[in-house]
């Protein structure tokens, strides 16, 4: 199955289902977020204009004379935002993310290059400015083989986890398994100790990779407890703790998302083909945050729906001003850097796919809480002193139920199945059984020895190979050999498997889905929890928006195929730092300089 996707399945059982076949919503008081915000965006919005870029803007982008340096960096990644949903619902946007395209440089065709699309690969990618293979982030969990068992991104045993406002958490994560320095650190080592490093997301492999190995705040949630967490690599930062107390995410139960725009505004049908929403929700708004069987208890249903709401991108927002605030950040002597993952557009989009009202209201909401962000910053740091950076992590593919309407061939990858045929298929052959360790997403993981005994087998190897090409949804299998050392291919499907290589973590042969097939570890006979997922070397997965704005870029439509590993060199170059990698690059075209007219 999906592998970022582990976590919430746990969440989900029999209960759910029956209630969402009797159509069951929990009911408590319509508080909804935001209605307002319906009239005020009525008239952008109606007829799904696509706003172009005002010619009379000025960039907000200011190169000053000198050694000057921005004094704040900010990054913001949007897990799961598809490159083109910029595109498709840029005239539903009146706020931060209308002001990102119409003030900023707009790198249009911006993908990641490599195969293992997930959030902690996206956003080590994004923090360090290099590839999988050179940052060793492969996939969100992976298969260890010393101690035979999957491992996240972040787990750590040498630290421990600190739920801030009282609340005991469990487990240890830090950023110790990134073999690169994040963008973050360099900036923080090599201006010598004025910078203050902040993140915050709902996910501890984003806020963890976006701070790096060291951090000033490193900001996560517990979906168990409703807990904001840290960990003992990073400091205890008081503003959280007093905000935590006096804002416990508790305090929106028994609130509703509606719909923030006038109906006719939104893209698609009411509800989604193939839509799993979290336990309690039907397929259509509103959706009420309401806890198991709508008590409003604020249990582990609530924390889910929670994520999956606006309401969280609201929180994030919230804790961001607060740290600004704070901390005085871009008021100091250095730089600065704030990072926020907003975590919400990726949880929604798992369960109600791309080609939903709750991806479109998601982003709206997010459009005005980033439009209020900057004009935060304006009054604080000064519009002419920060630069921001918004991408994604990865994308999504159409949930296969609702692709398949348009005659497209598109499914559903079933690995258990897969796992079985290969197994069977080495069954002729003397090898110890199992033969598979695991399969995590598109790695699969032989029990030790059996890998290096398959590359002087031909032919159980090719047994082995024919086996799995032969099951639906499979276009082809490489091995690991095929793919170490990145070498030189005009393959772009090899070539991404390589760029996410990483010897030791990765696995042993690597499942290449076809275009529009799903991979899923749901076990046979159960069905699927959860709508769609992302993971795969294909476009829609791959594209991501890349936008840049304020302090030392050049606005304007940039058509170069770009790479969001290019957005850490191009702020180290804003910053007067370098960065030791070589796979990103600085997206030269889009920064002023002396001699640069800002002219579209
Ligand atoms: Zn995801």
């Amino acid at each position: 199955m999906n592998r970022n996707w582990v976590g919430k399945e746990r969440l989900r059982g029999v209960l759910q289902r029956a209630a969402l076949m009797l159509g069951a919503v929990c009911v408590v008081s319509t508080l909804g977020i935001g209605g307002d915000l319906a009239a005020a965006q009525d008239a952008a919005t109606a007829n799904h204009e696509v706003h172009r870029p005002s010619q009379v803007l000025k960039s907000t982008g200011v190169r000053k004379a000198g050694t000057a340096r921005p004094k704040l960096v900010v990054l913001l990644v949007v897990d799961q935002m598809r490159g083109d949903y910029v595109d498709k619902f840029l005239g539903q946007w009146n706020g931060g993310l209308k002001r990102l395209v119409e003030e900023g440089a707009w790198f249009r065709e911006a993908a990641y290059p490599y195969a293992a699309t997930e959030t902690c690969v996206g956003h080590a990618t994004i923090s360090t400015g290099a590839f999988p293979a050179t940052h060793g982030m492969v996939a969100n969990a992976w298969w260890e083989r010393d101690s035979g068992k999957m491992v996240t991104c972040t787990a750590d045993p040498k630290v421990k986890n600190v739920g801030y406002a009282g609340v005991e958490v469990g487990g240890g994560d830090s950023a110790w398994r990134m073999e690169v320095p994040a963008f973050a650190d360099e900036l923080k080592f090599q201006s010598g100790g004025p910078t203050r490093v902040v993140t915050f997301s709902l996910k501890a492999r984003a806020a963890i990779t976006m701070a790096g190995h060291k951090a000033d705040a490193a900001v996560w949630f517990d979906g168990r407890t409703g807990a904001w967490v840290t960990s003992s690599a990073y400091s205890v930062a008081s503003f959280v703790e007093e905000y935590a107390k006096a804002h416990p995410v508790k305090e929106d139960i028994g609130k509703t998302w509606e719909l923030s725009l006038p109906a006719s505004a939104y893209l698609y049908g009411e509800s989604a083909t193939g839509a799993v929403p979290p336990a309690g929700w039907g397929v259509t708004f509103p959706h009420a945050l309401c806890g198991k069987g709508g008590d409003g208890v604020a249990d582990a249903d609530y924390y889910e729906q929670w994520s999956s709401s606006p309401f969280a991108d609201r929180y994030l927002t919230k804790l961001a001003e607060t740290a600004v605030d704070s901390l005085q950040l871009g008021r100091g002597k250095g730089t600065d850097f704030l990072g926020v993952s907003y975590s919400s557009l990726d949880y929604v989009g798992h369960e109600f796919g791309p080609r939903s009202l709750e991806i479109q209201d998601v982003l709206a909401r997010l459009d005005r809480d980033l439009g209020e962000l900057f004009a935060h910053l304006d009054e604080t740091v000064g519009r002419e002193n920060y630069v921001v950076s918004l991408s994604a992590d990865h994308g999504v593919v159409p949930i296969p139920e609702d692709m398949q309407k348009t005659g497209a061939d598109a499914g559903v990858l079933h690995l258990p199945e897969l796992q079985a045929r290969m197994e069977k298929a080495l069954g002729d052959y003397d090898y110890p059984r199992p033969a598979i360790a695991r399969v995590a997403g598109s790695d699969v993981y032989f029990v030790a020895g059996v890998y290096d005994r398959l590359k002087n087998d031909a032919a159980a190897t090719h047994a082995l190979i024919a086996a799995g090409e032969a099951q639906p949804g499979v276009a082809a299998i490489y091995t690991a050999d095929e793919v170490r050392g990145r070498p030189a291919t005009q393959s772009p499907t090899l070539r991404a498997f390589a760029d996410s290589y990483f010897a030791g973590r990765s696995g042993d042969l690597f499942i290449v889905p076809q275009a529009y097939w799903l991979m899923d570890g749901t076990a046979s006979g159960k069905a699927r929890e959860y709508g769609t997922g992302h993971g795969t070397p294909y476009n829609y997965d791959q594209h991501v928006p890349l936008l840049m704005m304020g302090w030392g870029i050049r606005r304007g439509n940039y058509y170069r195929e770009v790479t969001p590993a290019d957005i850490a060199p191009t702020l180290a170059t804003l910053c007067g730092i370098t960065l030791a990698s070589r796979d990103g690059h600085v997206l030269a075209e889009a920064l002023l300089n002396d001699s640069t007219p800002d002219v579209r």
